[in-house]
């Protein structure tokens, strides 16, 4: 009762790997209890998410074949506007948000087009604008842009308009920090870097006044909501986001977050579900509104075989 923070299923957002060609549903090994879904078989999870009350899921695409130029981001073909589609067919009211960036796209895994051995911001720019119509357009609810070049949400904001689609909102990665972060999610989604890192245009974990110059900066751009990424390793970016600025305030639970969680419970060493209860309330009193993680079903509901919880998500939506 005197409980300050509570967490609800309604605060979360459940990331899905969405593979075109993906005959059957397949595990990622480094992220157990997680698949790469079919622009179909997408759908069933969803449903089994949105039963237990859990309003929203990010979308990562993973496409048939890459290439430098990374075009097939804004491919209407491609497999995040086809799972979007399906997505909205059978669940109308679940939002459906699309993450936007080139990095599973493109052959050399960086999250933008090349110039030599550098991302060149520009000429990105021109890829997620026209990435981010494409899943608007498709119907995605919001887009979330993850590259983090400079200008981007101007960028994304101006296509959008011009297009008729004024009334998406965009959901920015705007303090997002170059790490060891990623790994997991790199495998899932095949996205790794085949040269160098991420160094040029994500943040220094170092830097807590830049994170917090880079969260104005994309809201004065227009972004609707912003994501502090990665969440554990930065509450006291949430909390300080959370005083400082007036919009909603999402943390990405991160893969290797995750998957620490996952393989010590595997080991024994820990108490699993404790630890993702106290996992998910720390972000929460940390300050963000919104938690997007891939502990979402499991920790909800009946999901891999587990007892529903005492959460109570379960008759928001159904
Ligand atoms: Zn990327």
């Amino acid at each position: 009762m005197v409980r300050e923070t509570k967490v609800t299923a309604s605060d979360l957002i459940a990331p899905l790997f969405v593979q075109q060609g993906l005959a059957a549903n397949t595990p990622i090994a480094l992220m157990p209890g997680q698949f790469r879904y079919s622009p179909e078989t997408v759908v069933e999870e969803a449903s089994a998410l949105w039963k237990l009350g859990v309003p929203a899921v990010l979308l990562f695409g993973i496409p048939l074949r890459k290439d430098p130029l990374g075009a097939g981001a804004y491919d209407l073909a491609g497999p995040v506007p086809t799972a979007i589609r399906n997505l909205k067919s059978t669940l109308p009211e679940m939002c459906v948000i699309a993450d936007v960036c080139a990095c599973e796209y493109t052959d050399h895994g960086h999250c933008g087009i090349l110039e030599g051995e550098f991302v060149h911001n520009d000429q990105t720019l021109e890829l997620l604008r026209q990435a981010a119509v494409c899943y608007a357009r498709a119907g995605a609810d919001i887009v979330a842009p993850s590259d983090m070049m400079d200008g981007r949400v101007a960028a994304i904001r101006e296509a959008l308009d011009a297009a008729g689609l004024s009334a998406t909102p965009i959901m920015s990665y705007a303090a997002k920090f170059a790490g060891a972060f990623y790994g997991p999610f790199r495998d899932a989604a095949g996205s790794a870097p085949g040269f160098g890192d991420r160094r040029a245009y994500q943040m220094d974990i170092g830097n807590r006044r830049e994170a917090l110059r880079e969260i104005e900066l994309d809201i004065e751009e227009g972004a609707d909501i912003v994501i502090v990424k990665p969440a554990l390793f930065c509450l006291d970016i949430i909390r300080e986001a959370r005083d400082r600025f007036d919009v909603p305030i999402c943390a990405y639970n991160v893969s290797s977050e995750y998957s620490m969680i996952k393989a010590a419970g595997q080991l024994g060493w820990v108490d699993e579900e404790r630890l993702v209860d106290d996992t998910l309330l720390s972000i929460k009193r940390a300050g963000a509104d919104l938690i997007v993680t891939y502990h979402a079903r499991e920790w909800i509901g009946a999901g891999s075989g587990i007892e529903p919880r005492r959460r109570g998500g379960a008759e928001n939506n159904t």
